[in-house]
């Protein structure tokens, strides 16, 4: 992809040593004419749990897309565990640009990274166990019994020990979103992207699938979790950050939450408190 080198900023280098788990430098992203990301910066260090607010729009899941490669940059850098994503840096005539990587080379990549969805997306058809045996078997080619073996700890990592043999339609929403957690921890992820996973779940249950989230964060996992759980936010959260409009308007750590700085950011807490 010779046009990519054009658009990425050269100034900072995101690669290499002691580099954060993910880094964005500049992110753009366009859909047609839609300019969705309009640059944003966001340095995210192993072990801790990056948190981001902001209202319908703003860009929160398009940013973890890019992150996850579900979606293409349009500009911008970001690199996970000291690597860029989606290119590798060559050098061409002397000069620095980048390489689009294949599609093997970016399967790879995403290894690193697991998703959590509002929607659980569970297979129906398939146990609580079966789901998360799924991608380690098929994917990552283990062998059945280690996968099993597995997936019983992940499984009661978050509580379901009891529930190994129960199928999607007998679990409630926050069991099935717990289910999607440990699916996403089976495949061993060095950082865990979260996307508004309890927004879709009944108030009562929204406790449950938190308590496994802040479990994971207290045994040291990085995360970055879009919530709007202003709570989780303060108490978990080592950094907070808010979007709007496709830019960061606001970043830093928990105490932004008590006393924030930009009236967008006031008027947004103001209406989800
Ligand atoms: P948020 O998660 O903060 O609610 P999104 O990242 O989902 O925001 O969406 C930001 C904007 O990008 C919205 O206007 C949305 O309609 C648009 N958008 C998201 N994905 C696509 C897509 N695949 N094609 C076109 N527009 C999209
Ligand atoms: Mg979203």
């Amino acid at each position: 992809d010779a046009h990519f080198d054009s658009v990425v900023p050269r100034a900072q280098r995101v690669t290499g040593d002691g580099a954060p788990a993910v880094q964005a430098i500049g992110v753009q992203k366009r859909f047609g004419s839609l300019h969705v990301l309009k640059g944003v910066d966001m340095t995210v260090m192993p072990g801790t749990v990056t948190v981001i607010l902001g209202p319908s729009g703003s860009g929160k899941s398009t940013f973890l897309r890019l992150i996850n490669q579900l979606e293409t940059l349009s500009g911008g850098r970001i690199a996970v565990d000291g690597e860029l994503v989606g290119y590798r840096p060559v050098t061409r005539h002397g000069e620095e640009c980048l390489q689009a990587l294949n599609e093997k080379e970016i399967a790879r990549q995403r290894e690193k990274l697991g998703m959590v969805f509002q929607r659980f997306n569970l297979f129906p058809h398939k146990t609580a166990l079966e789901n998360v045996m799924e991608a380690p078997v098929h994917v990552a080619k283990e062998s059945k019994s280690t996968a099993r073996e597995e997936a019983i700890n992940e499984l009661t990592r978050v509580g379901l020990a009891e529930r190994l043999d129960y199928y999607p339609a007998q679990l409630s929403g926050g069991q099935q979103q717990r289910v999607a957690i440990a699916r996403a921890l089976a495949m061993k992820p060095e950082i865990m992207l979260f996307d508004e996973p309890t927004s879709a779940l009944d108030p009562e249950l929204v406790g449950e699938v938190l308590g496994v989230m802040r479990s994971l964060a207290d045994g040291g996992m990085t995360m970055i979790v879009v919530t709007h759980e202003i709570g989780f936010a303060r108490e978990v959260g080592d950094q907070i950050v808010f979007m709007n409009g496709g830019v960061v308007v606001e970043k830093g750590g928990p105490e932004i939450l008590d006393n924030p700085t930009e009236q967008r950011f006031k008027d947004f807490l103001n209406h989800v408190l």
